[in-house]
């Protein structure tokens, strides 16, 4: 899917008292710190010319409010930059805010070091005083110190240029869902009306029939053309193959696909939901279809979850580029082997091919679930290594991201009767204390699973959208983390207000 030419603008804060010569070095000094970022971030850097007073701030807040290519502003004091001069700005921005905490020189030039160099390069108490207002104001913001050269600071920037990309593509997201909640699920329930206000994202129901329509419109040809594409692309069962007994399964478990390509492009959506419980005419759960999908970066939840597919695709916008995969999941079931306890991921049908190691083989097998002719999909193991699985809940009063960090393994043994896509992974700090954490914390059995997004990209995202991030990792002490969502339980009725 393309994604937008999105921008983040370079402000660089400084005030009218030290003259031209200075500002003419502070707008050169600027630029240039603004370009060497540039080069390392996956979008634009725009750099505005230096700021002197609270006219100006205003304007350029109001302007990147308003400019949809503008996914958020770095802020950089140079020099001294009198913070009353940044309330109305600041109080207007609507857009994610880094303050970049850095400043031209490396070292300091002891031996020629004089009152003007003093001058130019005070950013020492120029941010501090940012700091203040933006502490004052109670900004969202995220905060950056290092040197331009240093590498952890285009790395953390990065990191929040990419929630920012997420962010941005999340205030125009389209979800349609077929069909509604899996019948008596609780947990996937939640409220699409505050979903839009707080994330921007529009969240509705289509007639699953609507979806069948569009699946038997498509034209044979192109079932072919997809067929042959399955062919070159994974390893395709023999009685799936042309001239095999079950091609007619294949040929129509790309239709499913071409059916629901043509309806989420045409409505412009971006992501979507199916339910098992409500397949209509369908005659196969749409297995190798949703696979593909998220594969190309739409978002997808099972049984109607429309809040994971809505932070699957959150997440595949922000990971763009990035290398290993991102995947609808679901904690499945446990091997408790004492010292080698690991948890065993995977949905009925519908976990993402860009996790997979190895190319994945197309199979078809009988379903329980769904009542419907065998369903075919893509089965794999997923790529080891560190990854995270994140959930997102809807608390009533506010929504509450989730995640853990974990190790992927591969399976300990060979799983010849278990002919779905799957991961096994270690959660760290060790599967007990993640599961007593994960279920204090009332979170999801459906989550994000991600090789490619940490949870730096997740803390920023939380802050821009005001969004409650609990994390699971090698730190995680139960009684510390009770407290934590305990003390969370206030901070978020408060800052809710009365509405
Ligand atoms: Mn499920």
């Amino acid at each position: 899917m393309t994604t937008p030419d999105y921008r983040v603008w370079f402000l660089t804060g400084s005030q009218g008292l030290y003259g031209e010569d200075t500002l003419r070095q502070v707008a050169e000094q600027s630029r240039q710190i603004a370009t060497a970022l540039g080069e390392r971030l996956a979008v634009e850097v725009v750099w505005q010319p230096v700021l002197t007073d609270a006219q100006a701030i205003r304007r350029v807040m109001l302007e990147a409010n308003s400019d949809d290519a503008c996914i958020g502003v770095i802020a950089w004091m140079h020099t001294f930059s009198p913070a009353k001069m940044w309330i109305a700005g600041l109080d207007a921005l609507r857009k994610p805010l880094v303050h970049l905490h850095t400043q031209a020189n490396l070292e300091l030039p002891w031996a020629s070091i004089d009152m003007d160099f003093m001058n130019l390069n005070q950013a020492a108490h120029g941010d501090r005083e940012f700091g203040y207002i933006q502490a004052r104001l109670g900004v969202p913001r995220k905060t950056v110190f290092g040197h331009a050269t240093d590498p952890s600071v285009a790395t953390r920037i990065d990191a929040w240029t990419r929630a920012a990309t997420g962010a941005a593509q999340l205030r125009t997201l389209k979800l349609a869902r077929f069909g509604d909640n899996m019948r008596d699920v609780a947990v996937t329930e939640g409220d699409k009306v505050e979903a839009q206000l707080r994330f921007g994202v529009s969240v509705n129901t289509y007639g699953v029939n609507d979806l069948v329509a569009a699946v038997d419109a498509v034209e044979d040809a192109r079932v072919s053309e997809l067929v042959k594409e399955y062919d070159g692309s994974y390893r395709v069962a023999a009685e799936l193959r042309p001239g095999g007994e079950r091609h007619d399964s294949l040929r129509y478990a790309a239709r499913i696909e071409l059916g629901l390509r043509d309806f989420l492009t045409a409505g412009g959506f971006g992501a979507f939901t199916t339910n098992f419980e409500d397949l209509g005419g369908l005659r196969q759960l749409p297995g190798l279809a949703v696979q593909r999908l998220m594969a190309d970066g739409y978002g997808f939840g099972g049984e109607g979850d429309w809040k994971t597919s809505v932070l699957l695709r959150t997440l595949k916008t922000a990971a763009a580029g990035r290398p290993g995969g991102t995947s609808f999941m679901e904690d499945y079931t446990y091997h408790l082997a004492p010292g080698n306890e690991l948890a065993l991921g995977a949905h009925m049908l519908e976990i993402c091919p860009s996790i997979a190691a190895g190319t994945p083989s197309c199979e078809i097998h009988p379903l329980s679930i769904g009542g419907r002719e065998d369903p075919v999909r893509l089965v794999f193991d997923a790529q080891p290594g560190p990854a995270l699985v994140v959930g997102l809940a809807d608390m009533g009063d506010r929504f509450r991201l989730v995640a853990n960090e974990i190790d992927v393994v591969p399976p300990p043994q060979p799983l010849p009767k278990l002919p779905v896509a799957r991961a096994v992974w270690r959660p760290r700090p060790d599967l007990r204390t993640s599961a007593e954490a994960w279920l204090t914390a009332g979170a999801p059995h459906h989550t994000v699973y991600s090789a490619a997004v940490d949870v730096e990209i997740l803390a920023d995202l939380a802050e821009m959208t005001g969004v409650e991030l609990l994390v699971i990792d090698a730190g995680t002490d139960l009684r510390a983390f009770a407290k934590e969502i305990r003390w969370n339980q206030v901070y978020y009725r408060l800052a809710g207000g009365l509405r």
